[in-house]
């Protein structure tokens, strides 16, 4: 009922604009497969946090989504699990050209996301690679001619990677930019705007910010249409 999604609005600082299907309060709510349910029971993990409720039923409805939220929300599994349910659903998605490309601005940021959703990627036989600067290129060249279904890359090599032909983003229909701001003061706007006119329009595409300034703003209306917004705490629209 209506109180009761307003109630964990108000009671989570939770805003929401655009349209969005109601909130999910219980991992029993949203229909995960087995493999991801069974993961979620080995980590112990309790309820979706906040950002979770909302961001999995607008994903999994195939809507775009921004998602303004401080560190340590839980971003990374709102994301992650919507991606790998879309990748599994794809016809011949294991062809070994990324399904699922994650932007993240650092290395550090990058293996992070791959950690957190680990557990999850084996689970539903999704392979994950980290692309990064400030590294060798062969040995992720070869991981990239294994195969791979999650891309998550620094834009940066990423692009160099596209440029030479080491990697194919034809496939990707899942786009994810976390931490879009911290990527901007990094100065990696071009590159972000090269990359992504290679990929396929009828793409679905979520960001996530700690912030939400103009440039962030510009970055969301350029990528993006239709898409619902979710703002957690105290940061303003
Ligand atoms: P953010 O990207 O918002 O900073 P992360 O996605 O990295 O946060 O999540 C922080 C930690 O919380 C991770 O270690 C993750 O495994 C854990 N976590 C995520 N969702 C849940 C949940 N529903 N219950 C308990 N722990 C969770
Ligand atoms: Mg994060």
């Amino acid at each position: 009922p209506q109180h009761v999604t307003d109630q964990f609005y108000a009671l989570n600082e939770m805003t929401i604009r655009g349209f969005a299907p109601k909130p999910i309060l219980t991992f029993d709510e949203i229909q995960f497969p087995t493999s991801i349910r069974n993961v979620i029971h080995q980590l112990g993990y309790i309820r979706p946090t906040p950002i979770q409720s909302q961001a999995w039923p607008i994903l999994l409805s195939g809507q775009d989504l921004v998602g303004i939220a401080q560190t340590g929300s839980g971003k990374t599994l709102s994301f992650i699990l919507p991606a790998l349910i879309h990748s599994a659903g794809q016809t011949n998605a294991r062809s070994g050209d990324p399904l699922v490309l994650i932007l993240a601005p650092t290395r550090e940021l990058a293996q992070q996301i791959q950690g957190v959703g680990a557990d999850f990627c084996a689970a539903t036989n999704a392979r994950s690679t980290c692309i990064y600067g400030g590294a060798p290129k062969p040995p992720q060249k070869r991981e990239i001619r294994y195969g791979l279904e999650v891309c998550i890359a620094t834009p940066g090599r990423l692009l160099d990677f596209v440029r030479e032909k080491t990697i194919n983003l034809d496939r990707v229909t899942f786009l994810v930019l976390d931490e879009a701001d911290r990527m901007l003061d990094m100065g990696f706007e071009p590159q972000i705007r090269k990359i992504v006119k290679c990929i396929r329009p009828d793409r679905q595409t979520t960001m996530f910010s700690a912030t939400w300034p103009k440039e962030v703003q510009k970055l969301a209306s350029d990528f993006m249409t239709n898409c619902a917004h979710i703002t957690l705490g105290k940061a303003v629209l």
